[in-house]
């Protein structure tokens, strides 16, 4: 039978976790499915389990002139209700599984579960987010980019926390996103592609293309973002073909249970093209 902690505080939570072989628990929506047992018997673990997700530490969210700091036991319902989280990140979290999972499941549950078809991630990559991890002795800032290394494989120490998740302010004025399933709600992600841009007089300022589900993690080619920006309108439909080669290179999808490689590839294409051409 499992064993489980219930700190009274997040210093607490650091200081077990620090001295026995515990699992991080928040919603449990990914891990207990990871442990499934044979039909109606309990979830198997082989550790006990540290339970984070009612910690005050690591609810709400702080707003500051230049960034939005986001508590990593936020669930995804509550997150829905808080007026500052930008309109793109609730629209991805709205199409997530259903409102019973969504009451469970925390943000920092979906970033460290680190699925390529986790729907929050490739907001948070457009959205440049650096995440806080905490340990008894340390305390450290990294990108989401860097914290993900591939599907279920990030640089989380055993003794760390994912405490937080700090999203820079930025301006855009033309925002697309799109989860391609297999029905409108509750599926997986075959793909999901988010688009941001500020453009003013006809140039593109600043531009952000993430798109998950089509790579082992997901794809944002800033080699592509820099060509495109600060060039007008006119000249990116023209250098379309040479967009989509960079792209072409980086989108390496694999077969699944929920689509095809040649599928996920052609749709994302596509979409950037779409977005290139009339969203933005
Ligand atoms: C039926 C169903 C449908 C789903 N549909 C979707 C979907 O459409 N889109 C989608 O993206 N996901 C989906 N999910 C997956 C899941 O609900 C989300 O990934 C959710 O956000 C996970 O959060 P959690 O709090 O439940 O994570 P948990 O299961 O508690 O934890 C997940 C992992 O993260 C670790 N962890 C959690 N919090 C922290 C922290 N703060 N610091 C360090 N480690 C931590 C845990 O140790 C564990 O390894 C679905 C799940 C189910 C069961």
């Amino acid at each position: 039978m499992v064993g489980g902690y219930l700190p009274k505080d997040f210093d607490e939570a650091l200081k077990i976790l620090n001295e026995k072989d515990v699992t991080i628990y928040a919603g449990g929506t990914d891990l207990m499915v990871r442990n499934k047992n044979a039909a109606s018997l309990l979830p198997k673990f082989n550790n006990d389990l540290l339970y984070i997700g009612n910690l005050k530490e690591l609810k709400g969210i702080k707003e500051s002139d230049d960034s939005l700091e986001i508590g990593t036991a936020c669930t995804l319902s509550s997150l829905l209700r808080e007026k500052g989280i930008p309109e793109v990140l609730k629209e991805s979290i709205r199409q997530i599984a259903s409102p019973a999972i969504r009451n469970m499941g925390t943000i920092g549950g979906n970033i460290c579960n680190a699925s390529p078809a986790g729907d929050t991630l490739p907001i948070l990559y457009a959205l440049g987010a650096k995440l806080k991890l905490v340990s008894e002795n340390s305390s450290r800032e990294v990108h989401i980019e860097d914290f993900i290394l591939g599907p279920r494989k990030i640089i989380l120490e055993r003794t760390e926390i994912l405490k937080s998740i700090i999203i820079p302010k930025a301006e855009f004025n033309k925002v697309y996103y799109e989860k391609v399933g297999a029905r409108k709600a509750s599926a997986i992600s075959k793909l999901s592609f988010i688009g941001l841009a500020e453009v003013k007089s006809g140039k593109v300022k600043d531009i952000r293309i993430a798109i998950g589900s089509v790579a082992p993690k997901v794809v944002r080619v800033r080699a592509a973002e820099d060509f495109i920006k600060e060039k007008n309108l006119e000249d990116i439909k023209s250098e379309m073909e040479k967009i989509r080669n960079i792209y072409f290179k980086e989108i390496v999808p694999i077969d699944d249970q929920r689509s095809t490689a040649v599928y996920r590839k052609t749709v994302a294409l596509r979409l950037i093209q779409y977005f290139l051409n009339t969203r933005i």
